[in-house]
């Protein structure tokens, strides 16, 4: 058998009167005119608790979308007994079987499901329809696509024989259950990292950051539909420390596959280490974590071509990207160029909630990241080593907003140049042309993560040295273009150092974790 090749899902413009629009606007409307009651889904169950979260948008937190159903330590080892009971029929199901399942989920997301999946990301996570369209939709059905042609490709993988023997290898899945433990930021990661796993004949519990249980819930709508059997994945909506305190000590723990904050991987590897004894096998760790990504700029940089993805790179997303340009180097004779262009490109910037597709700039996640980013910003307009180019304010009456903020700093040092923020600010740094190469180095040495950077040159030598110089600086480089966007099966994505393990989400290598090879040897 052979998967249907995969193409990338094609994304949809939104534009005037177009159907994608129609029915997107449709959507939203029926979901604010309700309130739902989202449950857990164990096994064949679908749990209600007394213990509810209250789902809101962002950019109008008043305003109630539904209850999800909080679970406590019972739900989690419940919803692990159910994975294991899972276990043996899905890992003995044909590979083409649980291919089908996952095809036939993304056809249902690129179809009929569309509309509703962008709806859910746009409400509960605050995105503008374009960033919805390349996540929740696009990437989302790339990575199943994607997978199930990887899986194909895995199984394919045979050791040469000589004559009077038959080496094979047979990739079984992993010998227990498998956590996913999914962030906010995109529907597509967060599907993705307990869909691929399973697909790979694993079985496991799925716990999300709590603003993306919205669209969790139709994520496992899509799932159940497309066929996937009960006790697959397990969708739980669990206290995190309650949580990890079961799993990481669970004799069948198999491995984790995580999206989140550095800070929090490390305690969880950490853990992981102390209960090392506890588990049958050693549990495999895949990580992607925080990002401080760089942009920059060659004296010959276009100027135009900079600054589009300056503001792309930054503020798409508010900057909510582990991928997000968040600290950029300009030489300063094109400074002046680069800064009133810059100016002038963030007045075109909307910024507004979901509803109206015309904005750009949309809330920040939640009341905690809106006040640590505005803390940041009160103590940049405080110290005299910033001055603020553009925005700098802050609102969170109805939503959490806050304005595309550009600082400029004398420090290359300094906090904003060195810490992930997870917002909309960009920090600025203007160094003397002929020190760029020295700019270089002072890039890799600035922070001690490594996911995305860019640099902006004309200069083929330029570009070179960038090259060599920050070898170990970014997993996913970009030459002139913005270090966001990486696309499903075009360019794997994921960092080293502090930014993960860079097992490249959306490509064959990641994949490879969830297997567990027999090597066999059979003699004629
Ligand atoms: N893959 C996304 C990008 O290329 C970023 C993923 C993340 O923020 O975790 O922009």
């Amino acid at each position: 058998f052979k998967v249907p090749s995969p193409i990338n899902e094609p994304v949809l413009n939104y534009g005037p009167g177009s159907p994608e629009k129609i029915a997107l606007k449709k959507a939203i409307a029926e979901a604010r005119s309700k309130v739902i009651e989202v449950p857990m889904y164990i096994g064949s169950e679908l749990i209600h608790t007394d213990n509810k979260i209250k789902l809101s948008p962002p950019h109008d937190h008043q305003h109630i979308l539904g209850y999800a159903s909080e679970g406590d330590a019972s739900h989690v080892h419940k919803a692990i007994d159910a994975a294991l009971a899972a276990r043996e029929n899905w890992a003995n199901l044909s590979w083409e079987h649980r291919a089908s399942i996952f095809l036939k989920a993304a056809d249902l997301l690129a179809g009929p499901y569309r509309a509703k999946i962008n709806a859910a990301t746009m409400l509960g996570q605050s995105k503008n329809a374009y960033q919805a369209e390349i996540d929740s939709a696009c990437e989302f059905i790339d990575f199943l696509r994607f997978n199930a042609h990887f899986m194909q490709q895995i199984y394919a993988g045979q050791p040469e024989s000589v004559r009077g023997l038959w080496n094979r290898v047979e990739y079984r899945p992993l010998e227990g259950f498998v956590f996913a433990l999914t962030p906010f930021n995109f529907t597509a990661i967060a599907g993705n990292l307990p869909a691929c796993v399973a697909m790979m004949g694993n079985v496991t519990v799925w716990k999300p950051a709590y603003p993306q249980i919205y669209s969790a819930n139709v994520i496992m709508e899509v799932l159940r539909e497309a066929g996937l059997p009960d006790g697959v994945i397990n969708l739980i909506y669990v206290d995190g420390p309650v949580a990890g305190d079961i799993i990481f000590k669970h004799p069948d723990f198999a491995g984790i596959h995580f999206t989140g904050s550095t800070k929090v991987f490390q305690t969880i590897w950490q853990t992981i280490g102390e209960n090392i004894s506890k588990f049958k096998t050693y549990p495999r760790i895949v990580g992607e974590t925080g990002g401080k990504d760089f942009v920059v700029a060659h004296e010959s940089a276009d100027v135009k071509a900079l600054t589009t993805g300056l503001v792309r790179g930054a503020f798409e997303y508010q900057g909510q990207k582990c991928s997000a340009a968040s600290r950029a180097y300009i030489p300063s004779n094109i400074w002046p160029a680069v800064k009133e262009q810059l100016i002038a490109d963030l007045k075109e910037i909307k910024i507004g909630g979901t509803e109206d597709f015309s904005n750009f700039v949309n809330a920040v996640i939640d009341e905690r990241a809106f006040d640590k980013i505005a803390g940041y910003i009160d103590n940049a307009k405080k110290s005299d080593k910033i001055t603020v180019i553009a925005g700098g304010n802050y609102d969170k009456s109805k939503g959490y907003f806050i304005e595309p903020t550009v600082l400029l700093t004398s420090d290359p040092n300094y906090t904003t140049m060195c810490e992930e923020i997870f917002g909309p600010v960009l920090t600025i740094y203007v160094y003397e042309p002929q020190d760029f190469e020295k700019t270089l180095e002072l890039v890799d040495a600035t922070s001690p993560y490594a996911l995305t950077g860019a640099v902006f040159s004309q200069d083929r030598y330029a570009i070179d040295l960038a090259m060599k110089k920050l070898v170990n600086s970014a997993g996913n480089f970009y030459i002139n273009d913005k270090p966001t966007g990486a696309v499903v099966g075009q360019q794997p994505f994921g960092g080293a150092r502090a930014s993960g393990t860079n097992d490249k989400a959306g490509s064959i290598l990641n994949l490879y974790r969830w297997v567990q090879p027999r090597t066999i040897k059979e003699t004629f």
